[in-house]
């Protein structure tokens, strides 16, 4: 990278500095962003009293990513310190995926990038949010409700989860402190074309692609029941979409594509 650009990259992170909004933390921080087509974004931290402040790169990849920028050479941080200030967690996994070649261009090429993520990835645990997903006790699971404590007058914040296993509903508890990382599952969620169900109760599926599987069986229970029924019916068309997490996979939806 020409050195020109680096240097306009930290004055322009430098400039930004005195717009930073930090009551709470005091500690202002620029970011200034070049995208690959030269253009550059800066940015400063945001905070509020939600804990749920914004970083100063992550302000900067707001204002590309939503005037279009898909893709992302170089960020510079700055901030009042003499040495340097390195991102938080939460910047490190943002700017993790969204610099990932592609990740962001499309659909199609988002779930290919995805086939190869790892099972699951860190978070800090205040920025969990209701409906999204974490591990507890090893178990992939629906936040479904959170709540935020302090405990004592230096305690750290701690945040009591709720969630539902995925594939079992069964229900999980646990206390993290909101600065710590939980993982976070990978989950995914595919349509098949169910092709057949056999006496033993494994179904044959098929995807877009014409490829066949059978090796999942037809979920227990009233989805299992209404399945057969719509794949009993003469000419019917069955979609059954799979969501698979953590080295699981089961179906959890079925619909009648039958024009
Ligand atoms: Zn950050």
């Amino acid at each position: 990278m020409e050195p020109e650009i680096v240097k306009q990259l930290i004055q322009l992170s430098r400039d930004v500095l005195v717009n930073s909004y930090c009551p709470y933390s005091k500690f202002p921080v620029g970011a200034a962003l070049l995208c690959e087509d030269g253009t550059i974004y800066s940015g400063c931290n945001i905070e509020s009293a939600t804990f749920s402040a914004i970083c100063a790169e992550r302000t900067a990849f707001a204002k590309a990513i939503s005037d279009g920028h898909r893709r992302f050479k170089a960020i510079v941080v700055s901030s009042n310190l003499d040495g340097f200030c390195t991102p938080c967690g939460t910047c490190r996994q943002f700017m993790a995926e969204v610099c990932l070649a592609h990740t962001m261009e499309g659909d199609e090429e988002y779930s290919t990038a995805n086939a190869g993520a790892s099972k699951t990835y860190p978070l800090q645990c205040s920025a969990l949010r209701k409906n999204g997903h974490v591990m507890i006790k090893g178990r992939p699971c629906k936040v479904m409700e959170m709540s935020t404590s302090k405990t004592g007058k230096h305690g750290h914040a701690k945040v009591h989860l709720v969630g539902l296993d995925i594939f079992t509903n069964k229900k999980y508890e646990d206390i993290c402190p909101s600065t710590h990382n939980v993982d976070v599952p990978n989950v995914n969620r595919s349509d098949f074309q169910l092709i057949d169900v056999s006496d033993d109760g494994f179904v044959t599926l098929m995807n877009d692609k014409g490829d066949t599987r059978d090796d999942l069986r037809l979920p227990e229970g009233e989805l299992g029941t209404k399945i057969r029924e719509e794949f009993g019916k003469d000419d019917c068309t069955v979609i059954v979409t799979v969501m698979a997490a953590v080295d699981e996979e089961a179906i959890i939806a079925c619909k009648n594509a039958t024009n």
